[in-house]
């Protein structure tokens, strides 16, 4: 299995259907009528798969967007119909509501949780009808001026709110970059491109609905997948993906590599789990880079797994002899916060200097063991065993090494 280095990255491709169609409508206007026909009811279609999904893996924070790209589906048309004085305020509190749930992460149940997220989408809809042209012009204390966004004139308050939402959860996608994280900011780009044209032109707000409901939904399979192959802590693929991948290489030759950190287990009695942690996360980044093809995963606990395809035990040794050379150059230095003195003159006496040039720097080393996929060792089961028995080796040669698994040697045998 192969990880694209932007994990959200093929999210883009999902909703392209209903914008690839948005845009032909938009240039050529004679749709067929059939077609026209269809369209309203696509955003409700999806929204159904969308909600089934939600209720699936328990997102109200998906659920509340989806309900909030809905009901803008469903009320725009009629706004610029009946009150389009309204328009500027509702395009504004649509884009804040939007943010808020974006940035509003899920804390109780679900149903409390939507009931509040929905509740507070209800009141400031029900806040600009209730008060009116005049009343809600006065309360905020701005008019709804037109703006000019090519030949289209757009109410100015609307646009600034879409502009903020839009770079928050640009930021907020840069930052994290989850799939959910992505699933939302395509859906807000979908709906921002169709509301300021959406009253004019009901059946593209359609189409765009139904995309931003598509990227909302997949963004959540996504981030299912995500969890189940990636590993959190380190952001290696994990053991499922290792498994995966061995099976998916067959007969192909490859050679398989077992790292371990050496005396792992004194870094967590010594300075904690957290530090435990921050070890853990280097070595991945150490093993990430790996010359020579090789893909890192984290096996389990401490342990690692590089795969090498189409490599032999001895061709991939060099390479792992330096990301070996450079873990045990890493240079990782300790900052233990409730140690830390108060006084700051003291504190930096401690620390060895204001920069932490003397710091005590902790020495991380591993050990690793490595075999090949062939005739005496045919199944993936039997290569990781046989790349074990090497990394035993190595432990008992003194650790910090890289050993080769050789029949001859296997314990048991002259
Ligand atoms: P050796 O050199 O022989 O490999 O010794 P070791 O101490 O590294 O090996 P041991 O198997 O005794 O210790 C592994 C420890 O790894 C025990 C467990 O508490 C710790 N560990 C496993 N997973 C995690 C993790 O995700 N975070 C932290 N902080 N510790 C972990
Ligand atoms: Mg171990
Ligand atoms: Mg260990």
């Amino acid at each position: 299995m192969r990880y694209p280095h932007v994990p959200w990255l093929p999210l883009l491709f999902y909703p392209a259907l209903p914008v690839a169609a948005a845009v032909a409508l938009l240039l050529w206007r004679e749709w067929p009528p059939a077609l026209t026909l269809i369209v309203p009811f696509m955003p409700w279609a999806m929204a159904l798969i969308c909600a089934a999904t939600c209720f699936m893996y328990q997102r109200s924070q998906t659920l509340a967007l989806m309900l909030c790209v809905l009901a803008a589906t469903a009320a725009w048309p009629a706004l610029g119909r009946e009150a389009p004085w309204a328009l500027g305020h509702a395009m504004a509190w649509w884009a804040l509501v939007y943010a808020i749930n974006a940035l509003w992460s899920e804390r109780s149940s679900m149903l409390v949780d939507t009931a509040a997220r929905t509740g507070l989408m209800a009141l400031g809809a029900a806040a600009i009808a209730l008060a009116g042209k005049d009343g809600v012009a006065g309360a905020l204390g701005v008019l709804s001026v037109q703006g000019k966004l090519g030949h289209l004139s757009v109410p100015i308050e609307g646009l600034i709110a879409l502009l903020a939402t839009g770079l928050a959860l640009t930021l907020l996608l840069l930052r994290y970059g989850r799939p959910q994280q992505a699933g939302q900011w395509l859906g807000f780009v979908c709906m921002a491109w169709a509301l300021p044209r959406g009253a004019q032109h009901p059946v593209e707000l359609a189409l765009m609905s139904t995309a931003a409901l598509t990227a909302l939904c997949v963004s959540l399979a996504h981030e299912g997948f995500h969890m189940a192959f990636l590993d959190e802590l380190t952001g290696l693929p994990g053991r499922r993906a290792l498994n995966e991948r061995l099976q998916r290489m067959g007969g192909r030759v490859y050679a398989l590599a077992m790292a371990d950190v050496d005396h792992f287990k004194a870094f967590n009695d010594t300075h904690g789990h957290d530090v435990g942690d921050q070890v853990l996360r280097m070595v991945a980044a150490q093993l990430r880079r790996v010359p020579g093809g090789g893909h890192a995963y984290r096996f389990g606990g401490e342990e690692f797994t590089l795969v090498f395809p189409g490599k032999t035990a001895a061709e991939c040794k060099p390479h792992l002899e330096s990301v070996r050379r450079a873990i045990e150059a890493y240079q990782m230095r300790l900052r233990d916060k409730p140690a830390r003195p108060k006084a700051d003159q003291l504190g930096m006496r401690r620390r060895g200097g204001r920069d932490g040039r003397n710091a005590r720097p902790l020495r991380v080393t591993v050990s690793m063991g490595v075999a090949e996929r062939g005739d005496a060792l045919r199944v993936p089961e039997a290569v990781i065993k046989a790349a074990d028995q090497a990394l035993y080796r190595a432990k008992d040669g003194g650790r910090n090494q890289v050993c080769l698994y050789s029949l001859r040697r296997r314990p048991g045998q002259a």
